[in-house]
């Protein structure tokens, strides 16, 4: 890969970044008398600009030295700032591989950055021969490989992460906010390797703090140091950071939780099967299932008028519908309500 610094933008390679008070004076003293906050209260204080405390017990968790993390307020923030960095607004692009998650387009059009689409090939993997021609337009700066990918719940092989992070001399991102459901290795192994790889994960799935809105970014100390200069100072409250920090020390609930969804994801495809007018259910290294089902757009408003929320994503994929992997009672009550709509 090229030296980082030619990936970043200009002005933010050029940027005076702004210094809190908090991230001038983090030692410890008696009075602090220095960010006009108020003395009075519980939450007067603002949080840890670096969430410390946080990411040592997460170096603990991911065997990676603090440097290497970076913490937003949800991934959602972790992929606004990476447009931010490394993509020149009217200029620049970024590419990403349909049908995957929403977030990489919407984030894509606020920063005014044109995105290259390169369809996942019918078994939902990334046809090397398709992106191949676009890796070396030096205008392309961000690749988001999904993995495993939503909707479509499977992982993406790491020989092909190593194919693009071998091929591609700008930035490869690999979302991994289901990773804690599957099998599969995490692309953090690959990190020491790829000074090129940017790794996602998120409290909001498995660790189940999706309102806490907390998200890692993994990748070299350059690209967090860029991350760190570009987010607002104060970007994760400490109320989330404290409560993250014990979610995080509590893993047996994690396990326990994680253990059930695994366990009645495989009770709902089972029993998914039976429904009259399944047609296939994707196999999935997540919390959800993507069934393809007849007639899904007009099943989705029936179950909207039963009070039962899934995701409609006939747009993407015909005839599908993305269902969250509920509490055992939830997941009886769509089972039933599917029943009924279907026979
Ligand atoms: C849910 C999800 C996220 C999580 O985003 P947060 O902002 O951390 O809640 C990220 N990427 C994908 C693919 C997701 O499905």
């Amino acid at each position: 890969m090229m030296e980082l610094a030619t990936l970043v933008r200009k002005n933010i390679q050029g940027l005076t970044p702004y210094s809190s008070a908090r991230g001038e004076f983090s030692g410890s003293a008696e009075i602090f008398l220095d960010a006009n906050e108020n003395p009075f209260g519980t939450f007067n204080r603002y949080p840890d600009p670096y969430q410390q405390a946080l990411k040592k017990e997460i170096a603990q968790l991911k065997d990676l030295p603090v440097e290497n993390i970076f913490i937003g307020n949800g991934s959602d923030e972790a992929i606004d700032l990476l447009f931010r960095v490394f993509c020149e607004p009217g200029k620049d692009k970024a590419l990403i591989f349909p049908p995957t998650y929403g977030m990489y387009r919407v984030s894509a059009q606020i920063n005014d950055v044109s995105l290259i689409e390169v369809p996942l090939n019918n078994q939902f993997l990334i046809s090397e021969a398709s992106v191949a021609p676009f890796l070396k337009d030096p205008l392309l700066k961000l690749l988001f490989v999904c993995s495993p990918n939503n909707p479509t719940g499977n992982l993406i092989p790491h020989k092909t992460l190593l194919r693009l992070l071998k091929n591609f001399s700008g930035i490869v991102v690999v979302d991994e906010a289901y990773i804690d459901f599957s099998e599969g290795p995490s692309a953090l192994e690959l990190l020491p390797e790829f000074p090129n790889l940017v790794v996602l994960q998120t409290l909001s799935k498995a660790w189940g703090q999706a309102g806490l809105r907390i998200g890692f970014a993994f990748g070299a100390s350059e690209i967090i140091s860029y991350l760190n200069k570009v987010k607002p100072p104060y970007n994760v409250s400490s109320a989330n950071q404290q409560q993250a920090l014990k979610a995080l020390q509590n893993s047996a609930q994690f396990e326990k939780n994680r253990q059930l969804i695994l366990s009645e994801k495989k009770r709902m495809e089972k029993a998914l099967e039976k429904i009259p007018g399944v047609q296939k259910i994707f196999p999935s290294e997540t919390n959800f299932l993507l069934l393809q089902i007849e007639n899904a757009p007009e099943i989705y408003r029936q179950l909207i008028a039963q009070k039962i929320i899934v995701r409609n994503r006939d747009r993407q994929i015909e005839n599908t519908l993305r269902i969250t992997i509920g509490c055992p009672s939830e997941n009886e009550k769509l089972l039933q309500t599917l029943q009924n709509i279907t026979s």
